[in-house]
């Protein structure tokens, strides 16, 4: 069961006031906040055990090295990764798919292959691989979603060609909310022999995530979205493809020996993650998993959905507003249009009301063309987020339609 009082007592952004009104944060799938444990983890970090990893001897550079490497076997548990050596750590999902689409297409691509990606991506799950087209000649297929905002699975398999090198999808969509059928999506590819990249960048928070039972190649994920700092990222591979892809960027703790001849490079993950890491980021991370594990996220799930039920009840109910995003399998996000009003109005306008919600078309221009409109107002809810909160964005969209 969510504790909302213990919960909230956890996150002490939740209870500051702007514009001398509470706080009502509602832009959760840009970023969560921080539980007080994970900032106190940092903070520690960096007052008592602070110095380089991996490279020393001494006593605090074995400490900061196990706490990363512990931070690691976190993460492997909590996505259920056979390895810890599958987890490699970025600086985000972006930076994530970003080493998939450079390393892979450099490995296993020649001009005129496709990625196979869907109408509903995020830009991070379209503009590396358009980079990689300018460099290993790769072209981008695209499977097309119906106007509930569901992915066309069987629209999605016409699309696979003989030129197919991989397909790249999003878990849920950051703008729509849609959960995609991705273990469904995973057996479609393998039966064509490709490999999967899932962009959980919005289901890592919501869903539980298990690599080995989706059975996908590549998952990546952003700390930050899962009440974890900023600027640390996880990118999932299986073993296999970890070793067959070369590196992504050359410098320190990625090699094995270095002459001016020849480099050999360190084994996996560490082959993927040049220079020093973020061990202080890292650490929090796994103190974040914990947190959300502690809690539990079928739970976390059940009660974000009931959020998003009577979200979704009481904003139908306001007259001229549109919902863009009807999946049978939806996650807590809810997009929307006030006839008459601009996304942008409208989110200046409950901003001042202390209603934090996003707005514009949420780094997916082309879904957001799509959806045949320029940008959306978004609220999206995570566990900490109240049924009062929704009756207040309710209520604040109601007084901005009266206005115009
Ligand atoms: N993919 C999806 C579906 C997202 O929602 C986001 C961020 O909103 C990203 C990728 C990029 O995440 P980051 O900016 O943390 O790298």
């Amino acid at each position: 069961m969510i504790d909302l009082t213990k919960i909230r007592a956890d996150f002490p952004i939740l209870s500051r006031e702007v514009y001398g009104k509470p706080l009502t944060y509602l832009d959760n799938a840009a970023t969560t906040q921080k539980p007080r444990r994970v900032v106190e983890k940092m903070e520690e970090m960096y007052y008592t055990v602070n110095s380089n990893v991996h490279r020393g001897v001494h006593f605090l550079s074995q400490k900061a090295t196990d706490e990363h490497e512990a931070a690691r076997i976190a993460v492997q548990r909590f996505i259920g990764a056979a390895s810890p050596s599958e987890i490699v750590f970025t600086r985000g999902t972006t930076e994530s798919i970003n080493l998939v689409a450079s390393s892979f297409c450099k490995a296993f691509c020649r001009p005129g292959d496709e990625i196979l990606i869907t109408e509903m991506e995020h830009h991070a799950n379209i503009v590396p691989w358009q980079l990689q087209g300018n460099i290993s000649g790769v072209k981008l297929a695209v499977a097309p979603i119906n106007d509930q905002g569901e992915l066309l699975l069987d629209e999605l398999e016409k699309r696979i060609s003989p030129r197919t090198k991989l397909i790249s999808v999003t878990h849920i969509s950051n703008v729509l909310g849609t959960i995609n059928p991705v273990g469904e999506i995973v057996r479609i590819a393998h039966k064509h022999g490709l490999p999967v990249l899932i962009d959980a960048a919005q289901s890592i928070q919501h869903i539980p995530v298990d690599v080995q039972q989706l059975d996908c190649d590549f998952l990546v994920f952003s700390a930050h979205k899962i009440y974890g700092p900023t600027g640390v990222g996880v990118l999932y591979a299986k073993e296999q493809w970890l070793n067959e892809m070369p590196p992504y960027q050359g410098g320190g703790e990625m090699i094995a020996s270095v002459s001016f001849e020849k480099t050999t490079f360190n084994e996996i993950p560490f082959k993927f993650e040049a220079g020093t890491p973020d061990f202080v980021g890292t650490s929090a991370l796994g103190l974040a998993l914990d947190y959300v594990s502690a809690i539990g996220l079928e739970d976390i799930g059940r009660y974000e959905h009931l959020l998003l039920e009577y979200a979704t009840e009481r904003l139908k109910s306001i007259n001229g507003l549109r919902i863009f995003g009807n999946a049978a399998a939806k996650s807590s996000v809810v997009s929307f249009l006030v006839d008459g009003i601009h996304y942008y109005d409208m989110g200046m306008l409950l901003d001042k009301m202390g209603i934090a919600v996003r707005t514009g078309h949420h780094c997916a221009e082309p879904l957001i063309r799509r959806l045949g409109i320029d940008g959306t107002v978004r609220a999206s809810f995570a566990f900490y987020n109240t049924f009062e909160e929704v009756d207040l964005l309710a209520q604040g969209i109601e007084r901005i339609a009266e206005m115009f």
